[in-house]
């Protein structure tokens, strides 16, 4: 089964993230994805939010944290500083109820490499989303045990990324709802990892259901 390490759609083969909290719960109608996960972003943070946020994660203990983060667009209205405390805040929140973590990061590289060297997450526990940075930044989350995700807006070499962390997980960052045209950008996905780290299709298979399974919160279940 191909494996979308991020997107905003649910859906049984992804990891599938919120920039913000829901008030309710899921419809039970709703198709589970295959890992849940609720977050909040700078751009719409609130202190309300953010309390929604930390007690749907609590009530629902199958429920991830993700996406989270750093976006120094919306500096104006939510200073580096503050983004940067409110992150910390729930990291260690996530760290202390185990929970897995989908990171956001615009333009903030090493105040969140700074973030990251101070908490002691699970090993792969921790997936920096987008990725879009330098093989010396993917070098350093390699040390750090954090899997790097690249989505359809990567236009670096993948293979130098690969080599400096070989935790390299495909993803779409899908936001629509069309599941036709969902899978299409994921089979290019992984498409495009095979052919540029000369790997088999079977190979990245392998590569990403390894990493998915050291991601969440519950391995060999
Ligand atoms: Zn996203």
């Amino acid at each position: 089964m191909l494996i979308d390490f991020h997107c905003h759609r649910t859906a049984p083969f992804a990891v599938a993230c919120t920039d913000t909290p829901s008030s309710g719960p899921a419809p039970a109608a709703e198709p589970s994805a295959l890992l849940s996960c609720q977050g909040l972003l700078p751009g719409r943070w609130t202190a309300e939010l953010q309390d929604m946020l930390l007690s749907n994660l609590i009530s629902d203990s199958g429920l991830q944290m993700g996406e989270v983060g750093l976006d120094r667009r919306f500096k104006d209205v939510l200073p580096m500083d503050r983004q940067t405390e409110i992150l910390r805040t729930m990291l260690h929140f996530a760290v202390e109820h185990d929970k897995s973590i989908s990171l956001h990061c615009v333009q903030a590289t090493e105040v969140m490499l700074n973030v990251l060297r101070e908490t002691s997450f699970r090993p792969y526990g921790v997936i920096w989303h987008g990725f879009t940075g330098s093989r010396e930044t993917a070098a350093v989350l390699s040390g750090l045990k954090v899997i790097v995700s690249i989505g359809p807006r990567f236009r670096g070499n993948l293979l130098d990324i690969f080599e400096a962390n070989r935790a390299l997980v495909p993803e779409t960052d899908y936001e629509g709802s069309d599941p036709a045209e969902h899978e299409s950008i994921l089979r290019a996905q992984y498409d495009r990892f095979s052919r540029e780290l000369q790997m088999t299709p079977d190979e990245i298979l392998g590569h990403t259901e390894k990493l998915f399974k050291a991601f969440s919160p519950n391995p060999g279940c």
